[in-house]
């Protein structure tokens, strides 16, 4: 090679390189910047299932100037008190021996999260979990520590079982079949996001996990990426369902990722879902639910079985809306 073609080779290289650096950079650039916010969209708040008083109160929350956080924390204990969810902390159902163990986790606009997991008998998991958040220079607390982590913090010890919830269980404890019953059709753990009126994202997730779970056993609810994850640039989503195979996928981390990619919210739902069900072809006997939310407001949400919906607080409408599924036709 002459001395003249290996410069113009050089520079062409040069140039190559200059070029991709560019592109590079520009697949760097902070998310928000290349993606154009919406304020007529928010603030809002998404929730899984029909939970309309929990959206309220995260929606009065924002109202009266709370944060984001501060909204899903309310909007979320407003489900762990409610004797009708079964699901969700007080009236939760037990696990095989008896025991209600809830898991909860939240994250805010900056990054932090917080978790408790397999916790009993203190009702406000979330707001535990966001002690420990606040509180501690840990993450995530478990078992007889989080508990008295959380009476440390002022909060009281009571009983979760309720006289209707151990009725079921000694029923179920007849033939004790251990097949974990994940509801398909009702209400479930509640997942929680919201964006304040300055587009800023947090979320939240509670849970007593699935009915008559092992003994110890935490799903995927309070683990960061899988139940939730939030990402102030990009977006956020959370999960509800079995919670075995949302962690096997870190799901909600997997649709962040994809919108930060560029995909809709819906298309990232729906592509998490696809992630589960390549993986289970014959198996269909489990729910996964996922709603997604991006930095311009826009919703997403898709599960595997009919019987999903979400709860939606935006522009003053408190709606329950049944999102696509998997199965549909298939
Ligand atoms: N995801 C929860 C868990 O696996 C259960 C649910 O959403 O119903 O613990």
């Amino acid at each position: 090679m002459n001395r003249r073609k290996f410069l113009q080779n050089t520079a062409l290289s040069g140039l190559g390189l200059s070029v991709g650096a560019t592109a590079l950079a520009n697949d760097l650039k902070p998310d928000n910047q290349n993606m154009d916010m919406n304020p007529d969209n928010y603030p809002l708040v998404i929730a899984t299932w029909h939970v309309p008083n929990a959206t309220k109160k995260a929606w009065e929350t924002l109202e009266n100037g709370g944060s984001a956080l501060d909204a899903v924390e309310k909007g979320c204990n407003a489900e762990e008190e409610d004797l009708a969810n079964n699901s969700v902390g007080y009236g939760g159902r037990p696990d095989r021996d008896g025991h209600v163990t809830l898991d909860a986790c939240l994250m805010d606009d900056k990054g932090n999260y917080g978790s408790v997991v397999f916790m009993q008998n203190i009702v406000h998991a979330i707001s535990v979990a966001r002690k420990v958040m606040e509180e501690t220079p840990h993450v995530l607390l478990a078992g007889k520590g989080a508990e008295e982590f959380a009476v440390s913090q002022g909060f009281k010890r009571m009983n979760l079982l309720t006289d209707s919830a151990k009725k079921d269980w000694e029923e179920w404890k007849i033939k004790s079949e251990y097949k974990p019953i994940i509801n398909i059709e009702n209400h479930d753990t509640i997942g929680m996001l919201a964006m304040d009126k300055d587009g800023n994202l947090s979320g939240g997730c509670t849970t007593s996990g699935l009915a008559y779970k092992m003994h110890g056993r935490v799903g995927d609810s309070p683990i960061i990426g899988s139940g939730l994850f939030v990402d102030n640039e990009v977006g956020a989503a959370t999960a509800t369902g079995l919670g075995e195979e949302v962690l096997k996928t870190v799901g909600s981390f997997l649709i962040v990722e994809l919108m930060r990619q560029g995909r809709s919210p819906q298309q990232a739902c729906e592509e998490a879902v696809n992630r589960i069900m390549k993986k289970q072809p014959n198996r269909q006997d489990f729910q996964v639910g996922y709603i997604a939310v991006n930095k311009k407001g826009e919703i997403g949400a898709y599960s595997i079985h009919k019987g999903f919906s979400y709860q939606l607080y935006q522009n003053g409408k408190n709606e329950n809306i049944k999102p696509g599924f998997y199965l549909d036709g298939k």
